[in-house]
């Protein structure tokens, strides 16, 4: 037999195997993901060579990945037809670590532990061929290239500091091209040796991986069989029975093992979004996000030039956490591949700015590496220049909702995120014209249908200048607010802002189409129309009686004057210019007590 060849492994390998096989992280499964990401490297690769070299293919035509499940034995066998490795490409990349992902991680876990971290970020890096050691005691790599006439296999044990390499004698072992990987599971993670959990694995990970992914799974169908004739029926019975050409039968259930295809080879993400219908991006997002409602609107879209990606976007029909819960920013929302690789949907504002984190959909780079992290996502100019079209498709989504002809959506939308946009009035100024066409009222003029910021300026009088507001807990007191006497006489309309957030942020935009926003709570509420002849007659006329009122009050209030901002209530309590507004004050009370 050919000699078995003993190798070191690298120091960082030993290293990094060290703390794979002692690591407390507990998402073992990741490692499924890396082993089909890799075979699915090597088909590309192959692909990629076959184009000016049709002979690399010519021995096996079909570009696929089969996955073997032996529950008995507890181990998985992976195998794929890719380009496999060279005797010195396995000592190259199964024995060192040359490739700057690995590295990254192994910086990355460096200066965790420096600040005194756990070792969780094997699941947020992904370490390549080596989590097959998260799962399993040995493992052996048969591998055979187009630019070699041998194949060669690897193996390497939990633990140790070496592997060995033999040329593989095996004829039944002997592949046409590719690599075949057999995971031999530690005892605790046998249960990973079973096909419907493998299978369950593959549609969550790789469900989008380009290449067919073949499970080998136990199929039954039923047929009917003949039963043997009942001894104890008459032979009178069974004559009729003939007679009319009738046999007895009896359904059964015939068993076989068979290689099923487990992914969908061709991402509806990848489709051109002419030939892809409504029901299809509904059923996409139904089965994606587990949701039984279909969304309120959809975006599909690709980008290319300086950084390339494709997306698909939904508004979901219904808040999941609940209209009031705008500020929990990990929601599982967005699913990020890279090269159609699930990466991860676990972000945190990467991909969205948290007001928008409401938004579901799938993003699917060209332009990151696959073991992107969170560190590298939050520094990446990729992902900034991502996420600044993200937000731009986003709100062209919502923009089309409002502008659609069934006004219930755009009701159902603003019931359900409008409290988001409003946060993002707050939040981010750089979006503010995307925001406030948006925005939703109540007014004085439309007390039961809401009504855009356009509509009230298309509705403004021809002299008015600002857009009037009065901040209160509900329609019925902004109603019967005294400073609304004067704007109501004059036929001004006044926005009603009856939720805690909307003062803040309509003080965020300060202004719409180069209209103001004017709190008519406030002191200095100019309408316009000031009398001066006449207001120097008041004052002079009852300048005494608010010099005693202001003695009565002593500190109760900042001072007291003449006014002719009402009509016919006699006075009103208004807010300085400066300070609070009563409804800000009482929200202020609320939260602090
Ligand atoms: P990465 O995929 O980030 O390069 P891995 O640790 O996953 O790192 O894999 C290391 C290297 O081993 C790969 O770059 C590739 O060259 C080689 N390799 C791993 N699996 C396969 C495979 N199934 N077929 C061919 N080469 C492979
Ligand atoms: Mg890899």
């Amino acid at each position: 037999p050919p000699p078995v060849e003993k190798y070191e492994y690298q120091a960082e390998v030993s290293r990094l195997m060290d703390l794979i096989v002692n690591s407390l992280y507990s998402n073992k499964e990741v490692f499924l993901r890396e082993l089909i990401s890799n075979a699915s490297d090597a088909l590309d690769k192959l692909r990629y060579l076959s184009v000016t070299d049709p002979e690399l293919s010519k021995d096996a035509a079909d570009l696929d990945i089969r996955i073997y499940a032996d529950k008995e034995n507890g181990v998985i066998t992976l195998t794929d037809s890719g380009i496999g490795m060279t005797r010195q490409e396995l000592v190259d990349c199964l024995g060192t670590i040359a490739q700057s992902g690995t590295a990254k991680f192994l910086q990355a876990l460096k200066d965790n532990k420096d600040a005194g971290g756990d070792n969780n970020l094997i699941g947020q890096f992904g370490v390549g061929f080596y989590s097959a050691f998260l799962v399993a005691d040995r493992v052996t790599v048969s591998t055979k290239s187009p630019k070699s006439d041998k194949q060669y296999v690897w193996e390497g044990e939990e633990g140790s500091s070496s592997y060995t390499i033999k040329e593989e004698t095996d004829p039944q072992l002997i592949i046409p091209r590719g690599t075949r990987i057999t995971l031999h599971l530690k005892p605790d993670y046998k249960g990973f040796a079973d096909p419907e959990r493998v299978q369950k694995l593959v549609k969550n990970y790789s469900q989008f991986v380009s290449f067919p992914i073949y499970t080998w799974q136990e199929k039954g169908y039923t047929k009917e069989v003949e039963v043997d004739d009942d001894p104890a029926e008459s032979k009178q019975d069974n004559q009729d029975d003939q007679a009319e050409g009738k046999k007895k039968t009896k359904k059964v259930v015939e068993r076989y093992w068979d290689w099923e295809l487990t992914n969908e080879t061709q991402p509806i993400w990848l489709r051109n979004s002419k030939e892809v219908t409504t029901e299809e991006y509904n059923e996409f997002y139904r089965k994606t996000f587990n949701e039984y409602l279909d969304p309120l609107a959809s975006s599909h879209f690709t980008t290319e030039g300086e950084v390339e990606f494709r997306s698909i976007l939904y508004v979901p029909p219904v808040s999941p956490m609940g209209k009031d819960d705008v500020v929990n920013q990990k929601t599982k929302n967005i699913r990020l591949y890279v090269k159609r690789v699930f990466i991860s949907d676990d972000f945190d504002g990467e991909l969205f700015p948290r007001y928008l984190s409401f938004i579901k959909g799938v993003v699917d780079s060209h332009d990151l590496p696959l073991n992107v992290s969170r560190e590298i996502l939050q520094e990446s100019r990729i992902v900034r220049i991502m996420k600044k079209r993200l937000v731009k498709k986003a709100f062209d989504m919502i923009l089309g909702i409002s502008l659609s002809e069934n006004r219930e959506d755009y009701e159902k939308f603003w019931d359900n995120f409008g409290k988001h946009l409003k946060l993002g009035c707050i939040e981010d100024r750089e979006n503010h014209k995307r925001l406030a066409p948006l925005l939703r009222f109540f007014s004085s003029q439309s007390e039961n249908d809401m009504i855009s910021l356009d509509e009230y300026v298309e509705n403004m009088k021809a002299e008015q200048k600002a857009i009037y507001y009065v901040a209160s807990d509900s329609i019925t007191s902004a109603k019967n607010a005294p400073f609304l006497e004067k704007l109501l006489e004059k036929e001004l309309e006044v926005l009603y802002l009856v939720e805690p957030i909307d003062e803040v942020a309509i003080q965020s935009l300060k202004s719409y189409k180069d209209k103001d926003f004017i709190d008519i709570s406030k002191e200095d509420l100019d309408l316009g129309d000031k009398n001066e002849e006449k207001e120097a007659a008041a004052k002079k006329e009852f300048g005494q009686a608010c010099d005693w009122i202001k003695k009565r009050l002593g500190d109760k209030v900042a001072s007291v004057q003449i006014s002719s901002r009402l009509s016919s209530s006699p006075c009103v309590l208004v807010s300085g210019k400066f300070g609070w507004s009563a409804n800000m004050e009482r929200l202020m009370k609320a939260q602090s007590a």
